[in-house]
C-alpha cells in the first residue's frame, strides 16, 4: 500500500517468492484470496488479505478475489457483497473477481478425466461406512467394495449422479489413491457429493452434485494461473492431495501451496460458526456490532484500514501458531488516531457548574487547537457560558494532592479557557450533589494566575450550547483470553461488554459530523461517530479505544 508509512516486513513466504523470481521460475506473481461466502470477514481474514494482496502489489503481480462457493447450504449473496465491501475498504483492488462455481463445468470435466484414467470411482458406501472403512491413524483403511468398478460403469454412474437420478448420500465420487496412506486425506478422499434441493447463489438449481474443497481448490488455483497458493496451517496435511489432483489431470499450471499460521486473538472468537451464532442468537447487535472482531465491526468501532494493515504487518507471517494480545490491535489504532484524530471535549457523566461571577447572557467564543502537536490541523470554536458541565469524576469535596482536578475551595483550569475555583456545593432534597458554584478568574485566559499554583486541567462543555449525545463504551466481548476453553464459549461472554451513557454532552463543533468521523475526546479516549443515531435522536459516539493500554497485567 503506497499510503502506509511502513513497508511490509519480509517473511518466509516473501523470501520464497523472491527466490522464485530470482531463479526465473516465475516472471510474475499471482495470488488469490479465497473466502467462503458463509459469513463476514474477520481480523484473521485481514491477515490473509494483507498477505495475498500485499504480495500481488509488491511483486508487480496480481491478486484475485475468489469466492470458494461449493457449499450452497451455508452461502449467500449478501455475504458476497459484504466481503467485497470489506476488501475494498481495507484498500485493496482485485484483478479478477471469480467464483469457484464459475468452474463447475470444468471441474466436472476434470473429474471425468480422472475416471477415464482409472483414478476416480463412484462409491455406494454411506457416509458412516466411508468413515468406518477409512481406518485410523494407527490402522490402515479398507478398500471400498466399489473401488474396482470399470471405467465405463463409473462414467455412466457419474453422469447419472449429475443427472439427478440418485438421492443425497447414496453415492459419491472418490479419488482412487491409497487406503493405507499414513495421511488420512489420501485414503480415497471424496471429490463429489450429491446435494438436491439447494439453490446456489450463482448457479441456481443447475447442479445437484457439488465438488469438495480439496478437489475444487487446486483446480481453481491452476485455472487462474496462481503461482503461490497461500493458506493456513491446517491445510498442510492436505497439500499432498492438492498436488495429487494437479499431477493427475491435464492442466499445465501447478501452483505451490504454502501454509502459514492463522491469527488468533485473545478475548474473542474467530471461527465463522461461532461468530454466526453470536449474531443469530442476538448476543451482539449484528455482524457489524462494534464488539465483533469482524472487519465490519472494527470499521463501525472506528478502526481505520491503515491501522488494520499496520497490525497485520506488526504481527508478521510465520509457521508457528500463537495468540496475539488484544493490546497489539489496540495499539495500532491508538497510534494512528493519536496522530490523525482532532481533539474535542465531551462530558460523559455531566455535573453542572455555575460560574457565579460570569455574566448571565454572555457567550464567549474561544479557540481550541485541533491537535496539540500539529498546528496545521487548525483550531475550532469553543463556546463558554455561565453554566457548563464537567465530568462527575472531576470533582471532589476533599482530596489529597494527587487528585489534579476540581476540589472544593481549590482552583483548576478549564481546558482552553479560564481558571475556576469551587466555592459551594449545591445539593438536592436527597442530598445528592446537584451543581457546583464556582468563580472564575478573568485574568487567566491563556496565562497562569500570579502567585498561585493551579492543580490541573479538566475538560468541560457549555450547558446551553453543548450537544446532547449518547456515548457507548466497550469492554472485551469475552471475560477470558480463550473463550470456550473450559466448556461453552457463550458462557464466557462478558455481560458488561457494552455500557451505554445516555446523558452525555459534547462540544458544539460536534453538532454535525459525518458517520465514521473519529476524534480524541480529551482525557477520555478515542471515539467515532456511529452510523445511526440513538432512538431519541441523539448522535451516538462509539469508543474506539482508551487513551492508554488498559489490557496489561
Ligand atoms: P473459519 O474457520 O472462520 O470459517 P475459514 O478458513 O473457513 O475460517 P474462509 O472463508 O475459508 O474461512 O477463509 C478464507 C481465507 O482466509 C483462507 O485462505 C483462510 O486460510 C484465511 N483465514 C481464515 N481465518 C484466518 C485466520 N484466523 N488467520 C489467517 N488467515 C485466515
Ligand atoms: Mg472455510
Amino acid at each position: 500500500m503506497s499510503s502506509d508509512n511502513t513497508p511490509a516486513p519480509k517473511n518466509f513466504i516473501r523470501q520464497i517468492i523472491e527466490e522464485d523470481l530470482a531463479s526465473g521460475k516465475h516472471t510474475s506473481i499471482h495470488t488469490r484470496f479465497p473466502p467462503e461466502p458463509n459469513g463476514y470477514l474477520h481480523i484473521g481474514h485481514a491477515k490473509s488479505i494483507v498477505l495475498n494482496f500485499g504480495i500481488g502489489e509488491d511483486y508487480n503481480g496480481s491478486t484475485n478475489l475468489r469466492f470458494d462457493d461449493t457449499n450452497p447450504a451455508k452461502e449467500e449473496e449478501a455475504f458476497v457483497e459484504a466481503i467485497k465491501e470489506d476488501v475494498r475498504w481495507l484498500g485493496y483492488h482485485w484483478s479478477d473477481l471469480r467464483f469457484a462455481s464459475d468452474y463447475f463445468e470444468q471441474l466436472y470435466d476434470y473429474a471425468v478425466e480422472l475416471i477415464e484414467a482409472g483414478k476416480a470411482y463412484v462409491c455406494d458406501l454411506s457416509a458412516d461406512e466411508v468413515r468406518e472403512y477409512r481406518g485410523t491413524l494407527t490402522e490402515a483403511g479398507r478398500e471400498s467394495p466399489y473401488r474396482n468398478r470399470s471405467v465405463a460403469e463409473n462414467l455412466d454412474l457419474f453422469a447419472r449422479m449429475r443427472g439427478g437420478e440418485f438421492e443425497d448420500g447414496t453415492r459419491t465420487l472418490r479419488a482412487k489413491i491409497d487406503m493405507a496412506s499414513p495421511n488420512m486425506n489420501m485414503r480415497d478422499p471424496t471429490l463429489y457429493r450429491i446435494r438436491h434441493g439447494l439453490v446456489h447463489h450463482q448457479t441456481g438449481d443447475a447442479w445437484c452434485i457439488y465438488p469438495m474443497y480439496d478437489f475444487t481448490h487446486p483446480i481453481s488455483d491452476a485455472i487462474e494461473g496462481i503461482t503461490h497458493s497461500l493458506c493456513t496451517l491446517e491445510f498442510e496435511d492436505h497439500r499432498p492431495l492438492y498436488d495429487w489432483v494437479l499431477d493427475n489431470i491435464s492442466i499445465a499450471c501447478h501452483p505451490r501451496q504454502i501454509e502459514f499460521a492463522r491469527l488468533n486473538l485473545e478475548y474473542t472468537v474467530m471461527s465463522k460458526r461461532k461468530l454466526t451464532q453470536l449474531v443469530s442468537e442476538g448476543h451482539v447487535n449484528g455482524w457489524d456490532d462494534p464488539r465483533m472482531p469482524t472487519i465490519a465491526g472494527l470499521r463501525r468501532r472506528g478502526y481505520t484500514p491503515e491501522s488494520i494493515r499496520q497490525f497485520c504487518n506488526v504481527i508478521g507471517v510465520t509457521r508457528s501458531d500463537s495468540t496475539v494480545e488484544m493490546g497489539v490491535l489496540e495499539n495500532a489504532i491508538r497510534s494512528d488516531l493519536d496522530v490523525h484524530a482532532p481533539r474535542r471535549m465531551a462530558v460523559l457523566r455531566p455535573l453542572k457548574v455555575v460560574i457565579t461571577n460570569y455574566p448571565e447572557d454572555q457567550v464567549e467564543s474561544l479557540q481550541g487547537p485541533n491537535h496539540p502537536k500539529n498546528e496545521a490541523m487548525g483550531t475550532r470554536e469553543l463556546l463558554l457560558t455561565r453554566e457548563i458541565y464537567i465530568d462527575r469524576e472531576d470533582f471532589r469535596e476533599e482530596a489529597n494532592k494527587k487528585y489534579k482536578r476540581l476540589v472544593l475551595g481549590k482552583e483548576v483550569r478549564l481546558r482552553n479557557a479560564y481558571v475556576i475555583r469551587a466555592d459551594e456545593v449545591i445539593r438536592d432534597e436527597v442530598g445528592e450533589i446537584r451543581e457546583i458554584h464556582c468563580s472564575y478568574d478573568p485574568e487567566t485566559l491563556g496565562r497562569n494566575p500570579e502567585g498561585r499554583k493551579v492543580r490541573g486541567v479538566i475538560h468541560w462543555v457549555s450547558a446551553g450550547k453543548g450537544i446532547p449525545a449518547q456515548i457507548r463504551l466497550y469492554d472485551r466481548l469475552f471475560r477470558v483470553p480463550t473463550p470456550g476453553k473450559d466448556g461453552d464459549f457463550l458462557s464466557d461472554l462478558n455481560p458488561e461488554s457494552l455500557s451505554v451513557l445516555t446523558d452525555c454532552v459534547v462540544e458544539p463543533s460536534l453538532a454535525r459530523v459525518e458517520a465514521g468521523a473519529r476524534f480524541q475526546f480529551e482525557r477520555e479516549g478515542y471515539f467515532c461517530r456511529d452510523i445511526e443515531d440513538a432512538d431519541d435522536g441523539r448522535p451516538v459516539f462509539n469508543q474506539v479505544v482508551s487513551l492508554r493500554d488498559s489490557w496489561g497485567g
